[in-house]
């Protein structure tokens, strides 16, 4: 059912500041020695981001890299997607992370806009645009926490590929077996597109604890328990982060995942490390 040469891409944020923006462009280039398949940027529902979102991919468009903007529709009207997606399609980008969002604190229901899920956004994009853009949405294997249940959850993850996304992108998590299962109940409705497992270094175990905590991914709880007895040994915390998301990779791969999405956190250190260590394409320069 997956692609059979596996593809591995990195994920970042948009930096707030000039500064930022300067350590991001670092940053790139020492990811890109590696020869990724593509970088995506993250974008704040509501717009929250969209001009630093611009700026970061304006970044890797001037490099010459190829760039997926994430696109989240949660708060938007129907004229502020199209005049998005026409600047993308004016700047030649090719591949889209098409999503809800979650609207910041702050911004009521009222907020809420045109769209309401990322189907309709899935849509939107397709009756716009045709096959301009690949379409990646987001899928999670333990479950997207607002969902009302496991089956519901997988069939709005269905509407989404039926409304004409070409592949997924999962939350991160800490349990092979999860993705397993989720790739075998896809397989059992009919759902054949590729399923990229995203991949969290761990690297501060107090901020991936919130983290996870808020979007639902679950840290094991052998796994919390050696992170929590580390208490604020940095090195320590990296060394087990990179021994466990490693072996992660390892099992994943050799289970047939369709490649890899790394959540860079704009940091190259801990995501070159385990490209490094799983030997992928161009790591022979690390
Ligand atoms: P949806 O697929 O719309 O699902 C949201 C919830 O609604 C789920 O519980 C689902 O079961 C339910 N649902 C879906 N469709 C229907 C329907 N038709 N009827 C009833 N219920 C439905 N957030 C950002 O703000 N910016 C980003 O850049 C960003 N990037 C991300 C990248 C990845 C790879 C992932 C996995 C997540 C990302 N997120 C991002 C977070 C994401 O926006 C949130 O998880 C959000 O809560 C859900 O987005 P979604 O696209 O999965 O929504």
């Amino acid at each position: 059912m997956n692609s059979p040469q596996p593809t591995f891409s990195f994920e970042l944020f948009p930096p707030k500041t000039p500064e930022g923006l300067t350590k991001l462009s670092v940053s790139i280039d020492q990811m890109n020695a590696v020869g990724p398949e593509y970088f995506s940027v993250t974008y704040g529902a509501g717009g929250s981001t969209r001009d630093c979102t611009f700026a970061a991919l304006d970044l890797l468009l001037a490099k010459g890299i190829a760039a997926a903007p994430h696109l989240a529709c949660i708060g938007s009207s129907r004229d502020q997607i199209r005049a998005i997606l026409d600047r993308y399609r004016a700047q030649g980008i090719r591949r889209l992370v098409a999503l809800r969002g979650d609207l910041p604190s702050g911004m009521g229901l009222g907020a809420a806009g045109d769209f309401r899920y990322a189907n309709e956004l899935v849509s939107f994009i397709r009756q716009e645009t045709g096959d301009h853009f690949r379409l990646e949405v987001a899928a999670y294997p333990e479950v997207h926490p607002q969902a009302a249940n496991a089956d519901q959850d997988l069939a709005n993850f269905q509407r989404k590929v039926e409304a004409g996304a070409d592949a997924a992108i999962t939350q991160y998590f800490y349990n092979a077996d999860a993705y397993f299962a989720f790739v075998d109940r896809c397989a059992a409705r009919g759902i054949q597109i590729p399923i990229q497992p995203g991949i969290m270094p761990i690297t501060n175990f107090s901020q991936l604890a919130r983290f996870s905590d808020a979007c639902g991914a679950e840290i094991p709880r052998w796994l919390r328990k050696r992170l929590e007895a580390l208490g604020d040994d940095i090195e320590a915390i990296r060394a087990l982060g990179h021994e466990v998301v490693l072996n992660l990779c390892r099992r994943l791969l050799e289970g047939g995942a369709p490649g890899l999405h790394f959540y860079s956190m704009n940091q190259a250190g801990p995501v070159l490390r385990l490209w490094r260590d799983l030997r992928l394409p161009g790591a022979e320069g690390l």
